[in-house]
């Protein structure tokens, strides 16, 4: 079965497939704009995208991700300006952070993450297309506006009332659409280039209607026509980019290239909110990551408590669901001690990569995916993981191997790991195997091996802490 994700165009359930002449699937995500930490909000739609590419990956599909960096706009450049520093070295250092982050939240990095700065002469090209084809006008400064009464169908994406265009200065978030720009012919029309202004400082580049930069939106429309063409698989990005963002790129797209059907499906994440509110630098009511180390929790942690919610629905972000995670992955981690030797894998097994590529069956786990299938229903995944680990069923080893690897592969489609930090960094393996056993053999009610096993483990220097449900390695 092809995993089926709700499409804000058509607000359809739609399955997601390679085309038959493609030979793989396309999906741009609007990145990150550099100039300052992202915040787990934002990282909120980077994992959702990441998890979506990790259960296509597992559904047998091959992805081309393309995830942009804005490393030129009003924020970065006041930003670079205020630091002292050329934009160039401003955005590079807020990138390294955001890729930092990245790596500890186990995104798998995109296959290409083009810079808008470095895509500027395709932006242009973009925009003389517009202008040749009555789409796009100069101003009186030098700025080129697209003229959205020549889309006809612009719109369609946030399903806008047309007749209401004139009156439409916010965007879906509800912010102020910059309606204050230059001399534009209507209110709607939107910035393609921006005239150079003093306050830009050294921030300009060269174009056939004078020197300065390129608007935010035509960046996204240059840089997926550049790595995916102009009509690809899927776009992603967070809700508040739906409208006027990803709206105007479509429009962008399609008048430059006279090509319809620029992104055939698309994948809009709602936001992380605190105490109701959307999550944002500009409200300073964030979270960072770094933040969230500090007071103790793992990356895998907020991983997990940041996809616990459905994309589709707003997640409230508390210290408590990151306290919840923290204990889910703990109990998964309990169950996974208890199987893995019923199953004859070792810790270090069913860690490594290769553990969910050796059976092709989910086992007892067959649900969870149906439910990541089924629009990436992560918490239906999530608690039909949990309905199999508090079953009291007692598996044989053929089954248990099956469920190992079925709960590996699900593991590997959320970007999950277990035993990270705590455990499997500070026990070796060899330590790990013998208490992996000596649980088996207690288990087993076979208490003479289970006691050698625990002498075995003391002449290595550790101890073993039973619980009812599992047990801890404690260093003597
Ligand atoms: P930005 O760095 O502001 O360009 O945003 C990067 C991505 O984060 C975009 O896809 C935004 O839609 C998304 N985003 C921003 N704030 C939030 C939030 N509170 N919750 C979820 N996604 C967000
Ligand atoms: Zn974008």
């Amino acid at each position: 079965m092809p995993v089926f994700l709700h499409d804000t165009m058509s607000r359809e359930l739609r399955p997601l497939l390679t085309k038959p002449d493609k030979a793989s699937f396309g999906m741009y995500c609007c990145g990150p704009t550099v100039y300052g930490p992202a915040h787990i909000g934002n990282f909120r739609t980077f994992i959702l995208q990441d998890v979506l590419r990790r259960t296509l990956e597992a559904s047998g599909i091959k992805v081309k991700h393309v995830r942009n960096i804005t490393d030129v706009d009003d924020k970065t450049i006041r930003g670079a300006l205020a630091a002292g520093q050329s934009l160039a070295t401003f955005t590079q250092g807020w990138t390294d952070k955001f890729h930092k982050d990245c790596t500890a939240l186990g995104l798998l990095p995109p296959h290409i993450e083009p810079g808008a700065v470095v895509h500027i002469p395709q932006q242009v090209a973009m925009i003389e297309a517009l202008i040749k084809r009555g789409h796009a006008y100069v101003a009186k400064d030098g700025s080129v506006y697209f003229k959205v009464c020549s889309c006809s169908d612009y719109g369609k994406l946030s399903h806008l009332d047309r007749s209401k265009l004139q009156t439409q200065d916010t965007n879906s978030a509800g912010q102020a659409n910059d309606a204050d720009e230059y001399d534009r012919e209507s209110a709607n029309d939107f910035a393609l280039w921006k005239a150079y202004k003093p306050e830009d400082g050294e921030n300009f580049w060269p174009s056939p209607w004078g020197k300065g930069r390129p608007g935010w939106h035509i960046e996204c429309s240059a840089m997926s026509l550049e790595h995916l063409g102009a009509t690809f698989d899927l776009h992603g990005g967070g809700v508040d980019l739906c409208f006027p963002h990803h709206e105007n790129e479509i429009a962008q797209t399609e008048c430059a290239t006279g090509i319809k059907g620029f992104a055939a499906h698309w994948f809009h994440s709602a936001h992380l909110l605190v105490e109701g509110d959307k999550m944002s630098k500009s409200k300073g009511n964030l979270y960072t990551l770094e933040q969230l180390i500090e007071k103790g929790f793992t990356p895998n942690e907020v991983r997990y408590a940041l996809i616990s919610g459905h994309y589709r629905t707003p997640l409230n972000f508390t210290l408590h669901g990151v306290e919840n995670a923290r204990s889910a992955i703990a109990k998964l981690e309990r169950w996974v001690d208890r199987i893995l030797p019923v199953a004859g894998f070792s810790r270090a097994e069913f860690v490594a990569p290769q553990v969910h590529e050796l059976q092709t069956t989910w086992g007892r786990f067959a649900p969870a995916w149906e439910a990541l299938q089924n629009d990436l229903n992560i918490p239906g995944c999530l608690g039909q993981i949990f309905t199999v680990v508090g079953e009291r069923e007692d598996p044989t080893p053929a089954q248990a191997r099956q469920d190992v690897c079925g709960l590996a592969k699900l593991l590997q489609a959320l970007g999950l790991v277990l035993f990270v930090a705590k455990a499997e960094a500070a026990i070796p393996v060899e330590v790990a195997e013998l208490g992996a056993r000596r649980w088996a053999a207690k288990q087993g009610k076979d208490f003479a091996a289970a006691d050698q096993l625990r002498k075995d483990l003391s002449a290595l220097g550790w101890t073993m802490l039973d619980r009812k449900d599992g047990y801890d390695l404690k260093k003597a």
